[in-house]
């Protein structure tokens, strides 16, 4: 992925009450969906990338793998109640999902498990469910797609999905499924990335996929705009910790898409030290650019900090939150 786009996550004081009427209305030359438009940043870079990139197939067991490349990693089920997909991916990708998933097998996709609202999950919802397939999501992802929805730190706005594109049952808690002879069980874990989060089980393969509470090996975004923290997605990390054992196949949102309990328990540790260090500094009195200064990462940076989120990135994320 292309990381030049970092300097685009800079302000452009950009105001949606002001869309409908002062830059449309009395200007006349922007249309909202066009001011929308205009903010492009990071989304419209990685759904640039997502357009070109190939999908590598992870096979796991028990008939379950992992399609890496579009967004998120996508979970799929094979079996005689078709596919089951945890996450869509990027709708550009469809083309080369569509090769990949056709490579596991002839059954229609059936059923479609978002783990969180972001495009990078949920953008392929729409023709997902026109192949076929029913979305089901916990009830504040359905809402975030249902409306404008604003993501300060992409400094984006995103349009209401269509009505397609939206889950159709949603949960609260906990649901389960039966298909292809699996037993599911989707868990809500708290406000964590977001304040949408789940995770899947699927229980007899040992399998859990875990959305974007856990980026393997990277330092994770988080969404302050629609509910996340740096604590809840600590929390969340904990509570899925426990549901798994050493055996336990562990499938990140983001980064090398087949993980385990060590490598999880390593990713909250790390969230937990720059938690600390930041809520140090900032107990300090220190500002936020000053916070950033002190490089609070710095232990980690070489591991964690090589992906789109930087270390002075995440350093800005962690102390919002502290
Ligand atoms: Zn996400």
């Amino acid at each position: 992925m292309d990381m030049s786009g970092k300097s685009l996550l800079s302000r452009r004081h950009f105001c949606l009450c002001c869309i409908g009427g002062a830059a449309s209305a009395v200007t006349g030359w922007l249309t909202p969906r066009e001011v929308f438009a205009e903010a492009r940043g990071i989304v419209s870079l990685i759904k640039d990338s997502a357009a070109t990139a190939q999908i590598k197939t992870h096979r796991l067991r028990n008939d379950i793998s992992v399609l890496e490349g579009s967004g998120g990693n996508i979970a799929v089920l094979t079996g005689s109640d078709g596919k089951v997909l945890i996450d869509a991916g990027i709708a550009v990708s469809r083309p080369q999902l569509t090769k990949a998933l056709d490579g596991l097998g002839n059954e229609p996709i059936t059923h479609l498990v978002n783990t969180h609202w972001h495009f990078d999950h949920a953008d392929g919802n729409e023709w997902v469910h026109s192949a076929g397939a029913k979305i089901i999501a916990h009830e504040n992802t359905q809402k975030h797609l249902s409306g404008i929805q604003r993501v300060e730190d992409w400094d984006y706005n995103f349009l209401p999905s269509p009505s397609a594109a939206l889950p159709s049952e949603v949960f609260a808690r906990e649901h389960q499924l039966k298909l292809d002879g699996a037993t599911i069980d989707l868990k809500y874990h708290g406000p964590a990335h977001t304040d949408g989060d789940i995770s899947a089980t699927f229980a007899e393969a040992n399998v859990l996929h875990v959305g974007d509470i856990y980026w393997n090996g990277i330092y994770p975004f988080i969404d302050y705009s629609t509910g996340g923290s740096i604590n809840g997605t600590i929390a969340a990390c904990d509570a899925c910790l426990a549901m798994a054992g050493n055996d336990t196949i562990i499938i990140p949102g983001h980064g090398q898409p087949v993980s385990n309990k060590a490598e999880m328990k390593d990713y909250r540790d790390m969230l937990a030290a720059i938690r600390d260090n930041v809520a140090k500094l900032k107990g300090q009195g220190k500002s936020r650019d000053e916070t950033v200064a002190a490089k609070p990462t710095a232990a980690f940076d070489a591991k964690w900090g090589q992906f789109l989120i930087d270390p002075g990135f995440f350093t800005r994320l962690v102390y919002e939150g502290v």
